[in-house]
């Protein structure tokens, strides 16, 4: 008698769990599966070869962050230089900071927009190739970028609806006017500024001179890899 309860509860539970699996929004199945594969499900290969460099997908990382990677509508090389697919990949343990700087700019209203982490050393060739100038783009002598190892970050604030806020310039903006050291006279822009560079700077991130939008982890924990695109799988336009 008790077992067979137990078995009409069982099957309640299981009809209720059914219920809830049926019910539920297809954003939340495609959700589920962002939160596996990073992205789409046929990234799915491509997101467990990164595992094996350390790698992971941003919306795991920081599942509330925004992620527009501008690379994949246009650079500096007046091309894009990410195919569609391009998944948002970073260093495991400088996901883990970021998080940390999501909970902090959140407190203070904002979110957190990505425009670029992980970048193929494919691109940055393609990038110096259409730049040359050291002082925005690492040059390929130099062993490539940090945003090569998945430890290199660049992002902005958002406010509460996921808008960009006022920042120095935009993105690839490679004029005086981008430096980290903001020198304009606008005090919105120099508030937003200090919040992102604040939140940053407290979990271990370095600034650089000549990118506001430009951020380093210096103590990337665990092993630090530099894999190509084709190493993963990726496509490139
Ligand atoms: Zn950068």
């Amino acid at each position: 008698m008790k077992t067979a309860y137990k078995r009409i509860q069982f099957n309640m539970l299981l009809a209720g769990c059914l219920l809830i699996a049926i019910s539920s929004p297809q954003a939340d199945a495609q959700n589920l599966l962002k939160s596996l594969f990073g992205g789409k499900s046929g990234n799915a290969a491509i997101i467990r070869k990164a595992r094996a460099h350390n790698l992971v997908p941003v919306s795991e990382a920081v599942p509330e962050a925004r992620i527009d990677l501008i690379y994949k509508r246009t650079s500096a090389a007046k091309k894009p230089l990410y195919h569609p697919d391009m998944p948002a990949l970073i260093h495991k343990s400088t996901g883990r900071k970021l998080r940390q700087v999501h909970q902090i700019v959140q407190k203070q209203g904002y979110g957190l927009l990505i425009w670029d982490a992980w970048r193929p050393p494919e691109a940055q060739q393609a990038l110096w190739d259409a730049v040359r100038d050291p002082k925005f783009v690492v040059p390929p002598s130099r062993e490539l970028s940090w945003h090569c190892l998945g430890i290199s970050i660049d992002l902005t604030l958002t406010d509460q609806n996921g808008n960009p806020v006022k920042m120095p310039t935009g993105f690839d903006d490679f004029s005086d006017q981008a430096a980290s050291n903001y020198k304009g006279g606008d005090p919105e822009v120099a508030r937003n500024l200090k919040v992102l560079q604040d939140a940053m700077r407290s979990v271990g991130f370095r600034t650089i001179r000549s990118e506001w939008w430009h951020f380093d982890d210096m103590k990337a924990a665990g092993g630090v890899y530099k894999p190509t695109a084709r190493d993963l799988g990726i496509r490139m336009p």
